[in-house]
């Protein structure tokens, strides 16, 4: 019997799921696989009551998704945010399964967060928060099962936070636990900065492909955060003219060119890192939106659904590179074909973080450490590879790059399903 295919109220899961069915029904893919596929293999909610600084408690809701352990462990950040819940992991859990294949490493999909409002609560509030939540998540994480890393408003000190009481808890220390771990602290030279690398490294790789010389340039680069910062570094320093970045504070603009290295003293030096008062420091210009900035390339670092119908049209670039996890809506993405503007997806240019932590893993499993300059020649080169296939793949397939990069993530992911096969 056909089983009916899912839908969602959630974007975010709705347009994962509709990416999928799409690109399978393209491939050709068997019912079976798509019916096993279009569902998660584990969709986990806890509670979280943590005692806040003024005496109160407040008990926060956690999630933690498991779309696939196909090809390995699942593999996939931890968020703090105020829209997290269960569907908006589950989208970005089924990203992560795509991300991986596609990446050619051995992992699956996996993707949690806890609903909160970091910016507005105390280290102690974020410690015992980070803690009780690993807590409560603990049993279905393990470095051949499920491999959390960070994501959203999450750094090093929060996966420190939950690998140290999971090891409390197993009275063993398993650092391959979890990736994205500070150095000081079985972390990896490079990982910090492997997601904005390589989404850097897509966009120049695009740029080759198109012809352009990076030296001539423009670039918008929106959000300021892990991923927008260390893309907009390794941009300007390839001498690409970045001419607008921006952060939750406000979009920044300057026709010569926004000064990068001026805009991380300023993160350095403000204790939320944001680009506070950066039109004054950075000689700078405070505009609406960076968004409508004429440059060539735009490089959405933020989150997601920040290009969508009301702001698709207004886009002037000509080609974007999505550093975020679905920052174009799929309204947005046929408004912004229409126009003939050309996307290399997220799931693409942002798999430098999974890679990074791949690597950083396969270092802690041997407890051994490269050196920074063999980890970024690594992933610089694995970059580069990924873009080239999934650019030719997408020519011969005559279809969009996303579309290429989901059927060839896909057919991975298939092939070892039917390999390894079900309890049927
Ligand atoms: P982050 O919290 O470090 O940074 C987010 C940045 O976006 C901050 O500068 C924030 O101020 C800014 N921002 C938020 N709302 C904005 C708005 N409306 N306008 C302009 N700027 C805004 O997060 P991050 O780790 O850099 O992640 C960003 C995106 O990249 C997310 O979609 C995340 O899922 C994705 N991602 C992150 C990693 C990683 O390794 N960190 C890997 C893959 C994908």
């Amino acid at each position: 019997m056909k089983q009916e295919r899912r839908k969602s109220s959630n974007v975010l899961l709705d347009t994962a799921l509709q990416e999928f069915y799409g690109a399978a029904d393209e491939m050709g893919l068997s019912e079976k696989l798509i019916s096993i596929l279009s569902h998660s293999e584990r969709r986990v909610q806890v509670s979280i009551p943590v005692e806040m600084d003024d005496g109160s408690v407040n008990v926060f809701e956690g999630y933690r998704v498991q779309h696939s352990t196909a090809l390995g462990p699942s593999k996939g950040g931890i968020r703090y945010d105020p829209e997290v819940d269960m569907d908006e992991c589950e989208a970005l859990a089924i990203l992560m399964t795509w991300k991986c294949s596609l990446a050619g490493i051995p992992y699956g999909g996996g993707k949690g967060g806890v609903a909160c409002d970091p910016l507005n609560m105390s280290e102690k509030e974020k410690e015992k928060l980070s803690r009780t939540f690993g807590a409560r998540i603990a049993p279905i994480l393990g470095k051949w099962s499920d491999i959390p890393a960070p994501d959203m408003n999450t750094s090093g000190q929060e996966m420190v936070w939950i690998v140290d009481t999971i090891c409390k808890m197993r009275g063993d220390l398993e650092p391959a636990l979890l990736t994205g771990k500070p150095v000081t602290f079985w972390g990896s030279y490079g990982r910090h900065e492997a997601t904005g690398r390589g989404v850097a490294t897509c966009g120049l790789e695009f740029m080759k492909i198109l012809g352009k010389n990076s030296n001539h340039v423009t670039a918008v680069v929106q959000g300021f955060g892990n991923v927008g910062s260390y893309t907009a570094k390794t941009l300007s320093e390839a001498g690409v003219k970045i001419t607008a970045i921006s952060d939750i504070t406000g979009s920044y603009y300057s026709e010569k060119g926004i000064d990068i290295e001026k805009a991380f003293e300023v993160i350095n030096s403000n204790p939320k890192r944001l680009l506070k008062d950066f039109e004054k420091a950075g000689n700078c210009e405070k505009i609406e939106n960076d968004l409508f900035v004429d440059a060539d390339f735009l490089f959405p670092c933020a989150r997601d659904g920040m290009i969508n119908r009301k702001t698709a049209d207004k886009v002037k670039a000509r080609y974007i590179v999505e550093g975020a996890n679905g920052p174009v809506t799929p309204d947005a993405d046929k408004i912004l074909a229409d126009k003939g503007v050309v996307i290399v997806p997220d799931f693409l240019a942002n798999s430098g973080g999974v890679i990074g932590s791949y690597f950083e893993w396969a270092q802690n499993l041997q407890g051994i450490f490269w050196s920074e300059d063999e980890y970024n020649d690594k992933l610089v080169r694995i970059m580069k590879g990924n873009f080239k296939r999934v650019w030719d793949y997408s020519k011969a397939k005559k279809v969009t790059m996303r579309r290429a990069a989901s059927m060839a993530a896909i057919q991975r992911v298939a092939d070892v399903v039917k390999m390894r096969g079900t309890f049927l």
